[in-house]
């Protein structure tokens, strides 16, 4: 897998602003506007026939493909720059290689929805090949995973779009959909610099990326930790959240469906607890990928999840670090310490763990993030304490000693806290000895939208509601505690749902709002 270089972080900023919101601002607008009532109250009006709330791969994907059905669209952008998640990810737009699988992996997963991106994947690859879209090798021999440089990507989908002649709206925020008396979609209301907007259209697609930056929804599914969390998406490593589940609050309040599971889990990599400095991208410089080859004890120092299977029943189903990370999350202050030793520092912590040769322990250090060596486990658990967060070195010592003893008689998986798969729960005997201070990052939420083969979102009673489409990640339970892949949500929806929309008919209600908008 390639790492995106920091060169290769930043979407042109002006390139956007520059080329498409001037020209939205000075000229477009004043052609769409529709001399309506609303006109008149100071609240603008624009008629067209998709409008798509989000720029990452759901949105992106949704306005090639509905533009190639010959509609007009607009994409919506809350963010300055367009991309959102999409363009700080490593881009491997990837599930697994059967559909079994996939149901094996995450059996609480939606079946229609694993079932419709696992059939789509392949057609989306060819849509982004046709297109003649930067689009890298996948694994080898794997028909379900290609490779996305995320920056280029997004920007060619947004020369794309506006060559076809869509518009890209940034800084302009879907704040809810518009209804008629028949309850049928008929736009959205949006809010940009320049005030209030309504866009009428024949279909809606939210694509808002989720709602990991939704401290209502994360605190009452996932943790009361909401502010102790990296924002590892959109937002950057924690500035000012922006997947705050603007599609799914919009759909929610006209009748849509949540998923019925997947609310208490989520994608997702450690990172540095408190770093005194500043994250710069990309963002896996900063991601922890060993926690399952780690000890990882609490603030109280001790163990409180298997750190290769978290908290799954019955056997292993794989899954990597993100389990740990989402236990973690649940710990005081979503806080934890990975402890490892030398032979885990070469192969998982430093070198060759897929993401380029950085040494993790060092960049967490590099920023100000709380670490130790030693070369014996008790002085690496005084330096713990030596912190001030409040790990008792006494304890962390009696943790790993026990920890330690079962690995060697390869019975770590009857400890108290099991270590499930025997061969990430090998013994710390080798120094240095290394420890860091970890905190969870989330990137991408699991619950979420309820929708069918189309790509239509339902309503609690699963009836489709006429006019409302969803891609990328507002879509829920695809991955379901265990990862299976997120940009492949946005790149399997997108291509289903951008057509879908574009063909959907007038509303038959007409134009005027109903009672609910
Ligand atoms: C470091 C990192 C590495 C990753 N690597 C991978 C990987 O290799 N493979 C993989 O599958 N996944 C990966 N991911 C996860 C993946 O990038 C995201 O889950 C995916 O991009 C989500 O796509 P999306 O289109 O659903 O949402 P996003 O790309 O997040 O786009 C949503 C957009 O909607 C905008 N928005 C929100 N609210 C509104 C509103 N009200 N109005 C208008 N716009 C709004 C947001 O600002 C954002 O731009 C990674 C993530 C990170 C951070």
């Amino acid at each position: 897998m390639a790492r995106h270089a920091e060169t290769n972080s930043n979407v042109s900023r002006r390139h956007f602003l520059g080329g498409t919101v001037a020209g939205v601002a000075a000229g477009a607008w004043g052609g769409a506007l529709a001399g309506t009532a609303q006109a008149q109250t100071g609240v603008q009006e624009i008629r067209t026939d998709v409008v798509i709330c989000g720029s990452g791969i759901g949105g992106l994907t949704a306005a090639v493909r509905a533009q190639q059905e010959g509609a007009s669209v607009i994409v919506l952008e809350k963010a300055y720059e367009p991309g959102g998640t999409t363009v700080h990810s490593e881009g491997v737009v990837w599930t697994s290689e059967s559909y079994e699988q996939i149901r094996e992996t995450a059996p609480y997963g939606d079946p229609v929805v694993q079932g419709t991106i696992f059939d789509n994947l392949p057609r989306a690859f060819d849509f982004y090949d046709d297109l003649g879209a930067p689009l890298g090798a996948g694994r080898p021999g794997s028909t379900r995973s290609r490779q996305i440089p995320p920056v280029a990507w997004v920007n060619f989908m947004v020369d794309e779009f506006e060559r076809g002649g869509g518009t890209l709206m940034v800084e302009t925020a879907m704040l809810r959909l518009l209804t008629n008396r028949q309850y049928e979609v008929i736009g959205v209301l949006a809010e940009g610099e320049q005030g209030l907007i309504r866009i009428l259209a024949n279909a809606v697609i939210v694509a808002t990326g989720g709602w990991a930056g939704s401290a209502q929804l994360v605190t009452q599914n996932i943790t009361r930790y909401f502010g102790s969390l990296h924002q590892r998406n959109a937002s950057f490593g924690g500035r000012k959240p922006l997947l705050t589940g603007d599609g799914f609050w919009a759909a929610s309040q006209i009748g849509a469906a949540p998923t019925e599971e997947g609310w208490d889990s989520f994608y997702g990599h450690g990172m540095p607890a408190r770093p005194t400095q500043q994250m710069k991208n990309p963002l896996t410089n900063y991601s922890t990928y060993h926690g399952n080859w780690s000890v990882v004890v609490n603030l109280r120092g001790r163990r409180f999840a298997d750190e290769t299977q978290g908290k799954q029943d019955g056997p292993p189903r794989g899954g990597g670090e993100q389990l740990i990370n989402q236990e973690m999350a649940r710990q005081p202050e979503a806080t934890s310490v990975y402890i490892w030793d030398e032979p885990i520092n070469a192969r998982r912590a430093c070198a060759a763990c897929g993401l380029g040769d950085i040494d993790k322990f060092v960049a967490f250090k590099n920023i100000g993030g709380a670490v130790a060596t030693a070369n014996t486990l008790q002085e690496l658990a005084k330096q713990m304490e030596a912190w001030g967060r409040g790990i008792p070195a006494e304890v962390v010592s009696q943790q790993l000693d026990e920890y330690n003893q079962a690995a060697e008689n390869g019975k770590a998986w009857a400890l108290p806290i099991p270590k499930t798969i025997t061969q990430q729960a090998v013994p710390l005997k080798q120094p240095p000895f290394y420890a860091t201070l970890v905190q969870t990052g989330i990137t991408a939420t699991y619950g979420g939208l309820r929708v069918n083969a189309q790509g239509q979102v339902l309503s609690r009673s699963l009836r489709p509601i006429r006019g409302l489409y969803a891609a990328g990640v507002d879509i829920g339970n695809h991955s379901n505690y265990v990862y299976l892949g997120n940009l492949c949500v946005g790149a399997a929806f997108g291509y289903i749902s951008g057509p879908n929309a574009a063909k959907q008919p007038a509303p038959q209600g007409g134009w005027e709002t109903g009672p609910l908008t």
